[in-house]
C-alpha cells in the first residue's frame, strides 16, 4: 500500500519550503519532494542574499503582502534562532519619472508606508559611497534591507520537520495524476498518494506545469562580488543601504552592503537583463565581458565598489509575460492542486507569506490574502 498524506510538496526550494513549513504547522500530515538535497544552488534560492522593501514600484497590490511577510520572517528568526534578516535601508534610486522611483512613491504614498524622498545632494551627503547624476532623485526606506535566502529555506525546512513532515531529498517526481478524490505521484522511488498537491517548482515550471498554459520563460542571471577598492568599512550595513538604481535607458542595477565580513566584499546585479535558458542548458561560467559590464555600469553610481573582483554565481529567474507571479488552484484541477510559480525574479521577500498562501489554499481551498493579480486565467494562452 502507498505511502498516503494530506498534501504532497513538489519542490522544497524558496516557495515549497514555506508551504511545507506552514502546512505541518497547521497539523497536516506531509510529504515534501525534493529534485536536489537540501538548501541547494542550483535553482533559485541562493546567492547570500535577497532585496527586501514594502514601497514596492512593481504594483501597490504587492504592499499588503509585504506587510505580512515581514511578521513572518520576524516570527521565523524567533522560533528559529537564525539569522535572516538585516534591515539596513534601502535607496530606490533614477530620475523622477522612472519606473523605480515613481512606482516606489506610488505605492508609498498609496499605503501611507514610512519613507523620505532625497535629491542628489542629500543622496550623496547620506550615503558618501553613492554618487548619483545631478536629476538623480530617491526614495529612501528605513525598513528596506535583506533577507537570507539560504538561512530562510534552512530555517522553514527545520521548522517542516519538527512539525512532523516527512522531507524527502534527491527524489524528484517523475509524474503525477489525477486519483480518487486527490492525487497519485510517482517517483523513482515510490508512489505516493494524497488529497492535495501543492507544486513550487521554480525554473522547472515549463516542465512541471504545461498544462497551466502560462508561457513561463526562464533567465540566466549572474551575481557578482567585488572588492571595495578602500576596503569595506564603508560599505557595512550601518553605512550603506541596499540600492536599485535605473539608469536613463531604463536598466536597473542592485546591490548590498557588505553582509559577510572583510574578504567577501559587496554583491551587486543587474535586475533581468539575463539570456534564456533552461536548468539543464545554463551556462554556469561567468565570462570577462560580463564581468567588465557589470563593473562598468555599478562603477558609474558607486565608484569605489568595483575595485577588484571576487567572485560570481549563477542563478535562474522564471518569468512571467508580466512579471507577477503566479499563485493560484490549479484551473484544469481545482479541488485538488495548487501552484506557485512564475515569480520573475522578485519573490524571495515573499517567501514566508506564499507559504501560508499555499498553506490556506491546499486547506481551505481559499485565502484572504489579497491574489488576485497572480491569477493565471491572465496569461493563458486563447484557444485557437
Ligand atoms: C540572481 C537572483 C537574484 C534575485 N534577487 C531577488 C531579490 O533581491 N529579492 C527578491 O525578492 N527576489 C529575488 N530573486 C527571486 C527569488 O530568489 C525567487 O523568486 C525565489 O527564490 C523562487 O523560489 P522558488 O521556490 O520558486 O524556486 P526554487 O527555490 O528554485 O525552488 C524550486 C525547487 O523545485 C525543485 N524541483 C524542480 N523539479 C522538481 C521535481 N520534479 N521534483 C521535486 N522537486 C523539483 C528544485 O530543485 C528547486 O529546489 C532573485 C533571484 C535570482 C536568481
Amino acid at each position: 500500500m502507498s505511502p498516503t498524506y494530506d498534501v504532497i510538496v513538489i519542490g522544497l526550494g524558496g516557495m515549497g519550503s514555506a508551504a511545507a513549513h506552514h502546512l505541518s504547522a497547521r497539523g497536516s500530515r506531509v510529504l515534501g519532494l525534493e529534485k536536489f538535497g537540501p538548501v541547494h544552488s542550483r535553482g533559485s534560492s541562493h546567492g547570500g542574499s535577497r532585496i527586501t522593501r514594502q514601497s514596492y514600484f512593481e504594483d501597490p497590490a504587492y504592499v499588503p503582502l509585504l506587510l505580512r511577510a515581514y511578521e513572518l520572517y520576524d516570527r521565523l528568526e524567533r522560533d528559529t534562532g537564525r539569522d535572516i534578516a538585516a534591515l539596513c535601508g534601502g535607496v530606490m534610486l533614477g530620475r523622477p519619472d522612472s519606473r523605480t522611483v515613481s512606482g516606489s512613491r506610488l505605492s508609498a504614498e498609496q499605503w501611507d508606508l514610512p519613507h523620505e524622498m532625497l535629491d542628489a545632494k542629500q543622496i550623496r551627503r547620506r550615503f558618501p559611497t553613492l554618487t548619483p547624476g545631478e536629476d538623480d532623485v530617491a526614495l529612501y526606506e528605513a525598513r528596506a534591507g535583506l533577507v537570507r535566502p539560504e538561512n530562510t529555506v534552512a530555517a522553514h525546512l527545520q521548522l517542516a520537520t519538527r512539525n512532523g513532515a516527512d522531507l524527502h531529498f534527491e527524489e524528484p517526481m517523475t509524474r503525477w495524476e489525477p486519483y480518487r478524490d486527490g492525487v497519485r505521484v510517482h517517483t523513482a522511488e515510490d508512489t505516493y498518494t494524497a488529497g492535495q498537491l501543492v507544486i513550487c517548482p521554480g525554473a522547472w515550471a515549463p516542465e512541471l506545469l504545461t498544462d497551466l498554459g502560462v508561457p513561463f520563460t526562464i533567465e540566466r542571471q549572474v551575481m557578482y562580488w567585488f572588492q571595495p577598492s578602500g576596503g569595506v568599512a564603508p560599505y557595512l550595513p550601518e553605512n550603506h543601504p541596499i540600492y536599485i538604481w535605473e539608469d536613463v535607458e531604463g536598466v536597473q542595477v542592485y546591490g548590498f552592503p557588505a553582509i559577510d565580513g572583510p574578504d567577501l566584499g559587496a554583491k551587486v546585479a543587474f535586475f533581468r537583463k539575463g539570456t534564456p535558458c533552461t536548468p539543464e542548458t545554463i551556462e554556469r561560467t561567468v565570462h570577462d565581458d560580463e564581468i567588465t559590464a557589470m563593473a562598468e555600469q555599478v562603477g558609474r553610481l558607486i565608484p569605489g565598489l568595483p575595485g577588484g573582483f571576487l567572485k560570481a554565481a549563477t542563478c535562474m529567474y522564471s518569468n512571467t509575460p508580466d512579471e507577477h507571479f503566479v499563485i493560484a488552484r490549479h484551473p484544469a484541477h481545482p479541488g485538488s492542486v495548487t501552484v506557485a510559480a512564475g515569480f520573475s525574479g522578485h519573490g524571495f521577500k515573499f517567501v514566508p507569506v506564499v507559504g501560508e498562501i499555499l498553506a490556506d489554499l491546499a486547506t481551505d481551498g481559499a485565502t484572504e490574502h489579497p491574489i488576485e493579480l497572480f491569477d493565471p486565467s491572465r496569461l493563458a494562452a486563447t484557444p485557437a
